[in-house]
């Protein structure tokens, strides 16, 4: 799962640069807040999306793994 995020500290300069809004949700990320780079949609993420996609993630690989199963 840590493969598709990479999870950081907002400095300054991500919110200044980047953004200063999660992505998903659009609430103000501050300074010092844990926040999750999204690999794959590149962007940031507050820690109650992160959580909330990478549970999505794991529900989608279970199905996935169950139809890797249904196939055999
Ligand atoms: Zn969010």
């Amino acid at each position: 799962m840590s493969v598709c995020f990479v999870d950081e500290v907002a400095t300054r300069e991500i919110l200044l640069r980047v953004t200063n809004v999660c992505g998903e949700c659009y609430c103000d990320l501050k300074e010092g807040d844990p926040i999750y780079y999204d690999l794959e949609h590149y962007r940031y993420l507050c820690e109650v999306c992160y959580e909330k996609i990478k549970e999505e993630m794991n529900d989608q690989r279970e199905v996935f793994e169950e139809g890797g199963l249904f196939e055999l």
